[in-house]
């Protein structure tokens, strides 16, 4: 996160208009920096956190109350809350063995299982993966299912917004502004939908115009993600070079297998690795017993939390085995030497010995 220097002229900023909320000079800006990363026509709207910009793209298709929602099990909570809380049904399904996201050729035949007919999908950028963007785009085009992509991790690497796609700026992820979110959507009116979502349905009067929410961002929020852009380029520099140490470190270690191009071609806050069925319980035992903590970051998939223990679901295989073979390890962009080689000298270690 930036430091306080650096975000004191923002803060200065905030002084100077006295204006604190409801989309004002640093929301904006922002927001203008953020779209500006992407596709020439692509628009950014801000909200109070990454599940409130899912929230605001699922409320924006306007679709009707209690249509289907497919979204795979092998996520964060949040993106179940998130559906429940756009007052849609979710339907749990399972995610590509390989790439531990949904994959859009096989969606086309899950959906003919499904409880009822699925209006909207949520493919989720698994910690921060890239989307087969085309895929999806000849998904949608294909079914008539709305596409609302669950980027929450993967602020990096988004490069294009051909339908709503919405980001976490939560700390633990890679650009933080502490608590915050934006989606990124192609066009103009779809935009101007998400801000009078965001703000209790309200277009330029005080009568609401729709059913909404108020999540929106405040500029104070905005001052840390605005400084916290300005440094993206040598943080994501820090999160590459510490995973490039871990990758040479781990090079002859073939059973911890990192994300497809983690670290390489994009970056995440978080570092996800496959490790063989069976080793999951002692290696967290190992480590453990060595004072480092790790993470099983979406459990054994949502579908099983209690809070989700009524709704549908497809079968899971999948899901199961990623639950059972992936693992969260420390990881952050200013780990030093001396915290890759403890604890890639534990994870050789284990792996020589089991
Ligand atoms: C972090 C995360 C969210 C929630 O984002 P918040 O900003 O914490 O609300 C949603 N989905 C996924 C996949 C996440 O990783």
């Amino acid at each position: 996160m930036p430091s306080a220097d650096a975000i004191l002229p923002y803060l200065e900023r905030i002084d100077a208009s006295r204006q604190y909320s409801n989309f004002g000079p640093l929301v904006r800006e922002l927001e203008i920096r953020l779209a500006e990363r992407l596709a020439p026509d692509a628009h950014a709207v801000t909200a109070s956190s990454g599940t409130s910009a899912l929230v605001l793209g699922l409320m924006a298709l306007d679709l009707p109350r209690g249509a289907v929602c497919a979204l795979p099990s092998w996520t964060f909570v949040a993106t179940a809350h998130a559906v429940l809380a756009a007052g849609l049904t979710p339907w749990f399904i399972d995610v590509d063995a390989e790439t531990a996201m949904l994959d859009p050729q096989a969606c086309q035949t899950v959906l003919s299982r499904a409880p009822g007919k699925v209006r909207a999908i949520i493919p989720v950028c698994a910690h921060g993966a890239p989307l087969d963007v085309g895929g999806w785009a000849h998904f949608q085009s294909q079914t008539g299912v709305r596409v609302v992509v669950d980027a929450a991790a993967a602020h990096d690497s988004l490069t294009s917004a051909p339908f709503p796609m919405a980001v976490s700026l939560h700390a633990t992820k890679s650009l933080g502004a502490g608590e915050g979110g934006y989606v990124v959507c192609p066009d103009t009116d779809f935009a101007q939908r998400l801000r009078m979502l965001s703000s209790f349905g309200f277009n330029g009067s005080r009568e609401a115009q729709m059913i909404a929410q108020n999540a929106k961002m405040s500029e104070y929020a905005a001052a840390v993600a605005l400084s916290a852009m300005d440094s993206w380029a040598s943080t994501r520099l820090l999160y590459q070079q510490t995973a490039f140490k871990l990758r040479i470190a781990l090079k002859d270690v073939p059973q911890v297998q990192f994300q497809e191009g983690w670290g390489l071609r994009w970056v995440s806050s978080v570092c996800v690795v496959r490790i063989p069925a069976g080793t999951l319980a002692p290696l967290i035992a190992f480590l453990k017993a060595n004072d480092i903590d790790t993470r099983q970051w979406w459990g054994e998939g949502c579908h099983v939390s209690r809070a989700f223990a009524e709704l549908a679901r497809d079968d899971m295989p999948n899901t199961e085995h990623l639950a059972a073979t992936t693992l969260g390890l420390p990881y952050c962009a200013t780990m030093n030497d001396a915290q890759v080689s403890r604890l890639t000298g534990l994870l050789q270690q284990f792996f020589q010995d089991s």
